[in-house]
């Protein structure tokens, strides 16, 4: 649906596909970069704040982000021990009972808006696409992938309903080329995780749509390989810093001859960080990596992984999905890297806003949304009336969101 009236945002750092612009002219599709606004258009001055492409999340699992972060011992070795531990713990603790035992869709939405809140507009879901996951969710979920949870748990339950983890290579050969493929692999710091590459690349399934998630034990030459059979790495280093203290090798998988593409991911708060935007800073203190090459890995590298070649980036045609946040240090990339959510200026999927700042009131108008005041970790903020509704009915609380 194309709104009659347009919106311009002027006095802007646009990052675009051409490079920063001072402004952008959007609908539901963005429809200038660069221009001046044109009669009738709702015109909001940014005072050199940055506009980005909706955020893109490579990795989570939408129904996990409401437990806390769970472990059994300070340090685990391999992610399949973590995983038995927590088994028999599902039915037998009381709080993970009392958490499980919710709607499955109020967990998804929980996710969800975790993920809306950082200012992230699409989400890979690793499990089964729920049924769920086509109402009331309100971000974009990736629909088309394949995937298996991993090794260890290809026969093992692994979804919301006990639907099993999946044979890897059987869920491999039955995804279609055009689609990506994710699996958790060499997630750990053991003999049997360095095992698992060597494994995969033995079963054929390293290919151009591999998605490796984690890939903490591949080390330093074993990048180049990956790389040069085209397959990339989702890169989680929050939820591996919680479980192993380490991380996977993401400089040398970045410098490893054939360009990489890379995505970094939050996984589920079970084990990983609050959300993408705390997770770019893991990902600062913790690896070589500049503010650009952290930008591309939630934003343009994110989509291409996901096999979104219309997500992840600002571009006339384009659907309006749409990031604003403040000029927090001298380029948009670092200030990225510096941004809390709450300091997200303004939220937008299809050119329609969802939560943003009250500077962003006449964005609401233009787009008759109705806003309601809500508090963002303490900061006010509008919120779309019908998400601010959604929000009081349902039965998890996301921590720091109070409704005005
Ligand atoms: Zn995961």
């Amino acid at each position: 649906m194309i709104w009659s009236r347009a919106v311009s945002f002027v006095n802007a750092r646009v990052v675009a596909d051409a490079g920063v612009a001072d402004s952008v002219r959007f609908s539901s599709r963005v429809l200038a970069i660069g221009d001046r606004p044109r009669g009738g258009d709702t015109v909001v001055d940014l005072n050199g704040a940055v506009v980005l492409p909706g955020l893109v999340n490579a990795h989570d699992h939408l129904e996990l982000n409401h437990y806390g972060r769970i472990k059994f011992r300070d340090r685990y070795e391999n992610a399949s021990e973590w995983s038995q531990d927590l088994a028999p713990r599902l039915a037998g603790d009381k709080a993970i009972a009392r958490a499980r035992a919710h709607p499955l869709i109020e967990r998804l939405f929980i996710g969800a808006l975790k993920n809306l809140l950082a200012g992230v507009t699409m989400v890979a879901h690793h499990n089964p696409f729920y049924p769920e996951l086509r109402r009331t969710i309100p971000i974009r979920v990736l629909r088309r992938y394949g995937w298996a949870h991993s090794f260890y748990l290809e026969r093992r339950p692994s979804g919301a309903y006990g639907e099993p983890g999946g044979d890897v290579a059987g869920r491999w050969r039955a995804t279609p080329p055009g689609l990506p493929f994710f699996v958790h692999l060499a997630e750990g710091v053991d003999v049997e995780a360095r095992s698992e590459l060597p494994r995969l690349e033995a079963l054929g399934c390293v290919g151009p749509n591999t998605a490796i998630v984690h890939g903490i034990a591949i080390d330093g030459g074993e990048w180049a390989r990956v790389a040069s059979r085209g397959a990339g790495l989702v890169w989680c280093p929050a939820s591996n810093a919680f479980l192993f203290g380490q991380t996977a090798a993401v400089r040398q998988a970045l410098d490893g001859g054939a360009r990489m593409t890379i995505a970094l991911a939050t996984d589920s708060r079970l084990t990983g960080s609050r959300d993408l935007l705390d997770e770019l800073r893991v990902a600062r203190d913790g690896a070589c990596v500049t503010p650009d090459e952290l930008l591309r890995m939630v934003t343009s590298d994110a989509a291409a992984l996901l096999r979104q070649p219309r997500a992840g980036r600002t571009v006339v045609g384009a659907p309006a999905d749409l990031v604003v946040i403040p000029p927090l240090a001298p380029t948009p990339a670092a200030s990225l890297v510096a941004s809390e959510r709450k300091d997200v200026g303004l939220v937008m999927i299809d050119g329609r806003p969802l939560v943003g700042d009250h500077a962003f009131a006449s964005v609401f108008k233009a787009r008759r949304v109705t806003p309601r005041a809500v508090t963002v970790d303490a900061a006010p903020k509008l919120m779309d009336s019908a998400l601010v509704r959604r929000i009081a009915g349902c039965p998890i609380a996301e921590p720091g969101v109070a409704i005005a």
